[in-house]
């Protein structure tokens, strides 16, 4: 499991939900048990069930989609279609400013010879025309 720096507080987040699934799992696992092995809970559980399972349904409708949304946000989905046209605006003029990565494909871009650069993925050519700087 790869921890970066910059995803260290969702890490910690996402080991609290884990942590806190296991005991949820746990004792749906327990009280299930006690249900197959206590007629009487069947009993309770059966009348119970007819009561409550609209309400029941529905909240399991919102968990699911609260669930996937959270994914969705987890893995960048949602961050990358609200952030995309001023970042990639501004990520594009600095690849062209400093050309060292392919502006359609954000992939470092391989040195031919003097000056000209090749993309590894979609293979456009480039020209770099700024004077290399020795550090
Ligand atoms: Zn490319």
């Amino acid at each position: 499991m790869g921890i970066r720096l910059s995803s260290v507080s969702i890490s910690r987040y996402t080991l609290l939900v884990g942590a806190q699934l296991v005991v949820n799992v746990t004792l749906a696992l327990w009280l299930y048990n006690e249900y197959l092995h206590n007629p009487f809970m069947q009993v309770y559980m059966s009348s119970l069930w007819s009561m409550i399972w609209p309400e029941v349904t529905v909240a399991a409708g919102i968990l699911v989609g609260v669930v996937g949304s959270l994914t969705a946000y987890n893995r960048g989905h949602l961050r990358r279609l609200i952030k995309v046209p001023s970042q990639s605006i501004a990520q594009g003029a600095a690849n062209l400013a400093t050309i060292d990565v392919c502006p359609f494909c954000d992939l470092p871009l391989k040195t031919i010879s003097e000056g000209r650069l090749q993309c590894r993925n979609c293979r456009r050519y480039f020209k770099s025309n700024l004077p290399k700087v020795s550090v």
